[in-house]
């Protein structure tokens, strides 16, 4: 059983506040499976690509266990194109250009081979072909997960709240859950957005952690104080590529093991902003992994004597 991975793959342009990348490899889908690869193979990633996308790139993914049959290649045409740049709260982002190129018309086809997953990420992408991915499932998967941004709740949210309703976990940043929700407190978005769909919300708060919400439950995980932040791009969408690697991984839905999914998923996108684009997360080992999730524990672990 395995994890099916639709998203952007793309090329990204970032200025950071200790940088600037001229067009390097970025992309939802990327960073996800990337992040995922670490704790369950095969990936089966539907994603398009234009004849500019390195072939090493793609190579690289395979040689991660990355299944690249429903990656679409437009030989004559661009990759999606995406370029940010993040003041010194790094926090905060503006997007400087969203050129859609071979996305403009994806019309994704799940291949016959990936009808086994029983675990869906939809990556960031237009809402409409997370959904048509999602309705080209045989059987109803046993988890969805859903991230998304403000980019798409300004386009097209009505395609948005739709497949949201068809969703189990959706996982977005906090300024984004304040504008789904059009609510400033976390709680009230939180139980707002629960009733639109989802059973489960993470809201991630980049430096500051991220919130997991199911019902009256909330938990709360850190992120680890790092001394060097170098790009926080792709930061969500390593987190969700952990989170969704330890699920399906340990193919456990329930509240608890999502706790330990958002701890794991703080941990990978610790490595993530450490460098550039995917550099980082290109070089960690398995080793190096752990020892960060274990730095999550004591991050958190304390004693106390009530009196
Ligand atoms: P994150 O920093 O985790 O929110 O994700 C950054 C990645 O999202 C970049 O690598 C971009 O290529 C990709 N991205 C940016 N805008 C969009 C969009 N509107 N739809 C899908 N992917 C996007």
């Amino acid at each position: 059983m395995s994890l099916l991975v639709v998203g952007t793959m793309a090329f990204d342009a970032i200025e950071t506040p200790f940088g600037k990348s001229d067009r390097i490899i970025g992309g939802a889908a990327t960073y996800i499976a990337l992040s995922a690869s670490n704790f369950i193979t095969p990936i089966k990633q539907i994603s398009i690509v234009g004849g500019d996308f390195p072939q090493a790139e793609l190579d690289f993914l395979a040689s991660r266990g990355v299944e690249l049959e429903g990656v679409e290649v437009k030989k004559d045409q661009k990759s999606f194109f995406w370029s940010g740049k993040y003041h010194l709260d790094m926090n905060e982002r503006d997007t400087l250009d969203t050129q859609l190129n071979v996305l403009a018309d994806f019309k994704p086809v799940v291949p016959e081979s990936y009808q086994d997953c029983e675990f869906v990420m939809l990556g960031n992408l237009v809402p409409a072909i997370q959904h048509s991915v999602l309705k080209q499932m045989k059987t109803r998967p046993k988890l969805v997960v859903m991230d998304t941004m403000n980019f798409w709740m300004e386009t097209a949210m009505p395609d948005l709240k739709e497949v949201l309703k068809h969703v189990d976990v959706l996982l977005i940043n906090d300024s984004e859950a304040r504008q789904l929700s059009a609510e400033y407190s976390l709680v009230k978005a939180a139980k707002a957005i629960l009733k639109m769909g989802p059973k489960y919300l993470v809201v991630k708060k980049g430096e500051h952690g991220a919130l997991l919400f199911h019902g009256d439950q909330v938990f709360v995980a850190p992120a680890l104080p790092l001394e060097d932040i170098f790009d926080p791009t792709g930061a969500g969408d390593t987190f969700a590529g952990g989170f969704m690697g330890h699920i399906s991984r340990t193919k456990d839905i329930s509240f608890n093991n999502m706790k330990t999914a958002i701890i794991v998923g703080s941990a990978m996108a610790s490595f993530c902003v450490e460098k550039f684009g995917t550099t980082r997360l290109k070089e960690i080992s398995k080793e190096q992994i752990n020892d960060r999730i274990q730095q999550f524990v004591e991050l958190v672990n304390f004693d106390i004597s009530l009196v």
